[in-house]
């Protein structure tokens, strides 16, 4: 069987779906990629899984577009994607969004709210979509939640990036004491306690 990472395989460690989204490339910190979203099909796997569609709306999304459309509605996705990723990147490192990428999150918040409807089913409202087969209804879904995670930052814990090599990837940081260091620490922060003991014993044998 093969290891390669996939939206079906990828730990989804992010503690939202806005960051389990920005992690969808493997890795980030020094070495981009490989990324995840290959397919317009792999954007409603990955968003089944975190639950943002159901797999109704999935199986809609998937038929009777053109290749064209399909690999448009990605490449705008995973832009959003970038920009989600420097606007919560830079929360992480302690500065101000940058201000191309906060536009571009505004701008695709935006949309997204115009793109909500007030439903109802019976005496129950709720709020759903205009159009569940309109091929950007992921990224809105994401620009949404993206939008949500930032008017709440002074309510939740904090995002944080993953300090292991190659990695980068973004996480609440919901640790106890708010001192989390690794997108998870089976495989990270594993991999870096590794590395510290090999680095101090052959500090060791050189001394
Ligand atoms: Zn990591």
């Amino acid at each position: 069987m093969s290891d390669e990472k996939t939206v079906t395989t990828m730990r989804l460690v992010g503690g939202s779906p806005v960051l389990d989204f920005v992690n969808t490339v493997d890795a980030r910190r020094d070495r981009w990629g490989p990324d995840l979203l290959r397919t317009y099909d792999d954007l409603i796997e990955w968003a089944i899984r975190v639950g943002l569609i159901t797999s109704e709306v999935g199986a809609g999304l998937a038929k009777a577009s053109a290749a064209a459309e399909l690999d448009a509605a990605l490449a705008e996705a995973k832009a959003l994607r970038e920009s989600i990723y420097a606007v919560f990147q830079a929360e992480a490192a302690g500065e101000p969004a940058p201000a191309p990428q906060g536009a571009d999150l505004t701008r695709a918040a935006s949309r997204a709210l115009s793109n909500r409807r007030l439903c109802h089913a019976g005496a129950q409202f709720f709020w759903g979509w205009k159009d569940d087969g309109d091929l950007n209804t992921i990224a809105d879904r994401v620009a949404l939640e993206a939008a949500e995670l930032l008017v709440t930052s002074k309510l939740r814990r904090p995002v944080r990036e993953c300090l292991g090599p190659y990695c980068g990837w973004l996480f609440l940081d919901s640790s106890r004491g708010g001192h989390r260091r690794w997108c998870s620490d089976a495989s990270c922060g594993t991999h870096m306690r590794v590395r510290r003991f090999r680095a101090s014993r052959a500090h060791g044998e050189r001394s």
